[in-house]
């Protein structure tokens, strides 16, 4: 059977538009009943990465989230809760709070689940990945409806709906699955196995704006005008790439999505319904890596450190805040403050990179609040 992805223009962050377009999307796909009961617990999952106000498209734009909020509590779903793990260290309120969401979430009753403890998980049936530890909110749910972002990533090429439920996973082990699974091959891996045991029922993504070049967090906010969704995540994401002129194949978590059996990328497995056709609303220069790369044990020479991009900070934005060196996860830190002296400035020294030991994850580019760090090809 094939994959039904529901694409619905939309073009302003209107309250009233985007709550259109969503309904629209969810009555195309059958109706919210056909994802959850209405006695189940659910759990609204949007992409709060950081500290970003929702102008940046660094996060799920608020309307979206109440958008999804207000369609479930009108169609009789009482017991509503959200969350992220963030990227950026502190709590989890503070970051809904910058990012829009949690005004929302208030004036709609929405508790915020217990994303402040988490707890070990086994899964003996993945192919991977068979632990993890998951906040305790995730596992408090009966159901995740998966609010994300389109954007850019470093790593993967893109983050949608698969790469959006790593917030699930408990604080700082998000940095310790990067250092276990240092390439975007072994990565993907990971996350389509984490979908496979969150098996969230519905996907829903913000494309109003998304972000092109530099993400997930440093790139350029770009008009879409689209809301999609899905129960397929990858078949969510396979629907972003064809969007962007970007073969879905080049995204391992698309590719591996399909090989775990989490879903489907290929044209003909997928019904696109609420447009006549994609090509009336693809943005072909879309900013996005679409270098070829192979998969499997071709991916070898894409996983060679001298043929990898690094990360590079760009001495005159940078405000010496540290964000980066916190969240680089190679235990003796990739990327430090050098002694004074070293290759400092005036005053405090801006960070310096190890190349032999960065593994390539990108959290430093990630998590840098002022877009100081650049990703590209450099000569070690
Ligand atoms: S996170 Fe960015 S601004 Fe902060 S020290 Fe690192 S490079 Fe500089
Ligand atoms: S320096 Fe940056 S890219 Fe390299 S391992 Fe640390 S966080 Fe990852």
């Amino acid at each position: 059977m094939k994959s039904k992805v529901a694409v619905i223009p939309c073009d302003s962050y209107d309250q009233g538009k985007v709550s259109e377009a969503i309904e629209k999307g969810i009555a195309l796909l059958g109706g919210w009943e056909c994802f959850a009961r209405k006695e189940e617990k659910l759990l609204l999952k949007p992409n709060l990465l950081n500290r970003a106000e929702a102008n940046k498209a660094v996060t799920t734009h608020p309307s979206v989230f109440e958008a999804a909020a207000r369609g479930l509590r009108k169609s009789g779903y009482e017991q509503i809760s959200y969350g992220d793990s963030p990227g950026h260290p502190g709590s989890v309120e503070k970051t809904a709070e910058v990012c829009g969401v949690k005004t929302i979430a208030d004036s709609l009753d929405i508790p915020l689940a217990d994303f402040s403890h988490g707890k070990t998980v086994e899964y003996t049936r993945n192919r991977i990945t068979r632990r993890y530890e998951l906040c305790q909110g995730v596992l408090d749910s009966d159901a995740i409806i998966n609010l994300c972002k389109m954007k850019t990533h470093q790593l993967e090429r893109i983050t949608g709906a698969v790469k959006n439920l790593f917030g699930c996973v408990y604080g700082l082990n998000k940095g310790a699955a990067h250092a276990k699974y240092p390439d975007a091959e072994s990565f993907a891996q990971m996350l389509v196995d984490l979908n496979l045991l969150l098996k969230a029922r519905l996907h829903i993504m913000d494309a109003v704006v998304a972000m092109e070049g530099n993400g997930p967090a440093s790139g350029n906010p770009v008009k879409m005008g689209l809301i999609l969704i899905s129960s397929d995540p990858v078949a969510l994401d396979a629907t972003f790439c064809r969007l962007v002129d970007l073969d879905p194949k080049l995204v391992p978590t698309v590719y591996y999505g399909e090989v775990f059996g989490l879903g489907h990328w290929k044209e003909e497995e997928i019904e696109i319904l609420g447009i006549d056709s994609l090509d009336d609303y693809k943005k072909l220069d879309f900013d996005v890596s679409r270098e070829r790369s192979s998969h499997g044990k071709w991916a070898v020479f894409g996983k060679l450190k001298a043929l990898t991009r690094k990360p590079v900070i760009v001495n005159s934005r940078c405000i010496r805040c540290g964000a980066c060196v916190a969240a680089c996860p190679v235990e003796e830190k990739a990327v430090f403050f050098p002694e004074k002296g070293k290759g400092s400035t005036e005053g405090k020294p801006v960070p310096v990179y190890d190349y032999r030991k960065c593994i390539r994850c990108y959290c430093c580019q990630e998590m840098c609040p002022e877009k100081a760090i650049v990703v590209k090809r450099k000569l070690l």
